[in-house]
């Protein structure tokens, strides 16, 4: 096992990665920008450096910065966490030169599986289907044609995408040409690459994922599947596991992750997103080859401690767990809490936390950077805390959310939190039933 990691990210999954480090006998290095020095995962550090000003760019962009704090700290891996550089093949790459070890998939399988092109090119390989679409396109006569045999509308995406970004829908062929250009310069400034795709646009969907756990070495395992259709804008507010789909369904999917992640030889902890369209047809979107925000679904359901899991991988540790030995059991979802004003559109709404009270009780756990007395920095994404319960079945699940929601307690002069929105859902006739599709907040959330 390592004697030290370093942690190149922050916020609630620099603690998350700190706790397991921890349980590990592992000493952590928590790298920081300057908005963040007073952090909660800086503060439980075992050291801590500054490597660079608030703007991401300048800090856990950083790559220089975080290399050279990694070697003076004597960090023997690097734990990238979700967002910032988690996905980035360069970066991992440059760890593997340093002589450190990146705490993730290979440069190679990130590589090939980081872009949408390539992606869609596995998939076919190991024989799980895709949206009907293209490879990049090298034109916009090229894009016409495949719309015309796919049939509108489709989807222009940013091969290079991530992040629900730089994505088109086209719904006829008059709209292409400016479509694909518009398409095309986002993908460039976004991404600094103007490849893209197309996809059939499928209107109505549910967004289902398979976590995946694997040895590098043609070992996979998975651990259940996830149903993240609660969305706004493509971003994920609500997580549950497992999801609602028949069994015969659920079990096709599941093998389909595990062929795709067996196929690249995956190594560590990664998920792969899935369609699932309401006449029970799937398809391959992208896979994560991280750890996810929503990754503490799973670990509820099967009592694994997933970042543990890749720690331990990235070790050389054996990684010696059977499909058999995972036991999926009960019901878990987690909610979001944004620092964010949902009846003023979701807009930002951060300050300084003064009260500060988590729910607690059976099933109920809390991932979350907060203290009271910290100031929540505006350079970073919202999210502040993460409420995950775990009951017997999805009806105790979301009671114990709802108490769990209404126990909670973020205050401070400006601060507003997505609290009032989680409730809201909890109480949603529709997602009791459990009649979910990704356009839920959108069409289902309306007086
Ligand atoms: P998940 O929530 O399933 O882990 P997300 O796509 O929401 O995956 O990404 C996790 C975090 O990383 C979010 O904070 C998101 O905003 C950020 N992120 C993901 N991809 C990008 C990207 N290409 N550029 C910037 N931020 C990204
Ligand atoms: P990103 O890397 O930005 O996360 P994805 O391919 O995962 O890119 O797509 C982001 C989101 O866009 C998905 O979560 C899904 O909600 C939506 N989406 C992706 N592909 C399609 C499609 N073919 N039709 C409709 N919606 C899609
Ligand atoms: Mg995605």
């Amino acid at each position: 096992m390592f004697k030290k990691i370093m942690v190149a990210n922050r916020g609630e999954i620099a603690l998350r990665v700190l706790r397991a480090a921890r349980e590990l006998g592992v000493k952590v290095v928590v790298a920081h920008s300057e908005a963040d020095s007073q952090s909660l995962p800086v503060l439980l550090a075992d050291e801590a450096i500054c490597i660079g000003p608030p703007p991401s760019a300048q800090s856990y962009l950083n790559i220089p910065n975080l290399l050279s704090a990694a070697i003076i700290s004597g960090a023997e891996a690097i734990h990238p966490g979700y967002g910032f550089l988690a996905e980035n093949p360069q970066f991992a790459e440059m760890c593997r030169d340093h002589g450190i070890v990146f705490i993730g998939p290979t440069p190679e399988s990130m590589h090939s599986l980081g872009s949408k092109a390539g992606g869609r090119e596995i998939a076919a390989k190991s024989n799980v289907p895709t949206v009907p679409g293209t490879g990049v396109l090298q034109s916009v006569e090229e894009a016409l044609e495949a719309a015309e045999k796919i049939g509108y509308p489709v989807l222009l995406k940013a091969s290079a995408g991530g992040g629900g970004r730089g994505q088109k829908v086209v719904r006829s062929s008059e709209e292409m040409k400016t479509a694909f250009a518009q398409a095309q310069v986002e993908a460039q400034n976004y991404f600094s690459d103007p490849s893209l795709i197309l996809e059939k646009y499928i209107e109505l969907f549910r967004h289902v994922e398979v976590q995946v756990m694997g040895d590098g070495k043609g070992h996979v395992v998975h651990v259940g599947e996830r149903d993240c259709s609660i969305q706004r804008r493509n971003q994920k507010l609500i997580e549950e596991a497992p999801s609602r789909l028949e069994e015969s369904l659920r079990q096709e999917i599941l093998a389909a992750g595990v062929r795709l992640a067996k196929y690249v030889n995956y190594q560590g902890a990664g998920t792969l997103e899935f369609i699932v369209d309401p006449d029970g047809n799937f398809y391959f979107m992208e896979m994560n080859t991280r750890i996810q925000v929503e990754h503490c679904v799973s670990e509820m359901i099967s009592g694994l401690d997933l970042v543990k899991l890749q720690i331990k991988i990235a070790a050389g540790e054996p990684f010696t767990l059977q499909q058999s030995d995972i036991e999926l059991r009960g019901h878990a979802i987690e909610c979001r809490l944004n620092a964010e004003d949902y009846e003023k559109d979701f807009r930002p709404s951060i300050g300084k936390i003064e009260t500060l009270h988590f729910p607690g009780g059976t099933g109920v756990r809390v991932d979350s950077h907060l203290y009271a007395g910290y100031s929540i920095p505006p350079n970073y994404d919202s999210l502040v805390a993460k409420l995950i319960v775990h009951g017997e079945n999805r009806e105790e699940a979301i009671a114990r959310m709802r108490r769990a929601l209404a126990e909670t307690v973020i205050e401070g002069p400006g601060v507003k939190t997505t609290v009032p929105f989680h409730l809201k859902v909890m109480d949603n006739a529709f997602y009791k039933r459990g009649a979910i599709y990704t356009n839920f907040v959108t069409t289902r959330m309306s007086e």
